[in-house]
């Protein structure tokens, strides 16, 4: 029998519980044992193990966050650290380990299982910013969150003649904003790839004013050169060349909270099912991810350090539709 342990790293997103049942079930299925490693490397260098069952991750799929918690480690980034973390999996004689997080996390998996650790890892991180997975548990409904909220202000920005600026997470990737700015109609979205100068927004929003739009919305991302805080000092220097006025929400951390949605849910299934049927065929130092709609596994030195470039043609879209 074969014992392996699973934990999440990095930040949280929506999904990740989903993922440790389906790890844990898989595991238990094929005849492994399985550990929950609680709050990710620091855990796993303190030794800080507990059995799971089938039974123990039951009523866990619908929950926002992740049961194991998950925490930083700098000490993990450290050669010493990642030998302390050995020396506990092997005093508990434990195989292998299964990482479910984003591409900070990944780069721990890649270095433990440099050092002859087996590992797996399960993409999961609402940045969407992973090689190795088109698509990472938890964007789907990070997306369907930030979307109900821009929804939301535009509303309340059309009975007040108004033009909102939305900031939305994802770190040094634009993904979130474009496909927030796309599915929300944002007459000018500002993602970190893309170099948008503020008077190019000021611009863009003069021209929805006298086309005559009751409202206005800007998507940026947190990432960008000039993200909500710096366009807003620039705006508030041109307020009456944009027409409108000015309002800036920042969706920050709600994005990560709430139930996974249908889409994560499968996802995380199917993603958590093939890392454990990875480690039992015996693959390591691999990503278990979705690419073109099916679910492989990709080295780590195909995933760990590789950008993952933003499709072009939806940048072109989002400035077609905005008209
Ligand atoms: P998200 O982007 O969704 O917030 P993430 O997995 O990218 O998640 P990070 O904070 O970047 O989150 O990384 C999580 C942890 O992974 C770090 O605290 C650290 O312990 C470990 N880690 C990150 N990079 C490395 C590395 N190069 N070598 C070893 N460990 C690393």
């Amino acid at each position: 029998m074969k014992r392996i342990a699973v934990l999440t790293s990095g930040g949280d997103a929506p999904g990740m519980n989903a993922a440790i049942r389906a790890v844990t079930r898989s595991a238990i299925d094929a005849g492994c044992e399985v550990y929950g490693v609680h709050q990710g490397y620091a855990g796993l260098i303190e030794g800080d193990f507990r059995p799971l069952s089938a039974r123990s991750v039951g009523g866990i799929m619908q929950l926002g966050g992740t049961i194991l918690g998950s925490a930083r480690s700098q000490e993990f980034k450290t050669e010493e650290g990642r030998l302390k973390a050995i020396w506990e999996l092997r005093q508990k004689d434990i195989e292998a380990v299964v990482v479910i997080g984003g591409n900070g996390s990944q780069a721990g998996a890649y270095a433990l299982s440099q050092m002859d650790f087996p590992v797996v890892g399960v993409a999961s991180t609402i940045d969407n910013d992973l090689a190795g997975s088109d698509i990472t548990i938890g964007v789907d409904t990070a997306l369907n969150i930030a979307l109900e909220s821009i929804d939301r202000l535009k509303t309340t920005a059309s009975s007040h003649q108004r033009a909102f600026l939305v900031e939305v997470m994802g770190r040094d990737c634009g993904y979130l904003a474009l496909m927030a700015g796309i599915a929300g109609g944002a007459e000018a979205i500002i993602i970190p790839e893309v170099e948008t100068k503020p008077e190019q927004v000021v611009q863009v929003l003069r021209q929805a004013y006298e086309r005559g739009k009751t409202h206005a919305l800007a998507v940026v991302a947190e990432g960008a050169a000039y993200n909500a805080a710096k366009l807003a000092a620039y705006f508030a220097e041109h307020q009456a060349r944009i027409g409108y006025e000015l309002r800036v929400s920042t969706l920050g951390y709600v994005q990560r909270g709430g139930a996974p949605m249908v889409y994560d849910r499968l996802l995380a299934s199917r993603l958590g099912a093939a890392a454990a049927e990875a480690l039992v065929r015996g693959e390591k130092g691999v990503l278990a991810g979705m690419i073109k709609g099916r679910v492989v596994t990709t080295p780590y030195d195909r995933v760990v350090g590789v950008q993952k470039p933003l499709d072009p043609e939806l940048f072109k879209l989002a400035k077609v539709l905005d008209t």
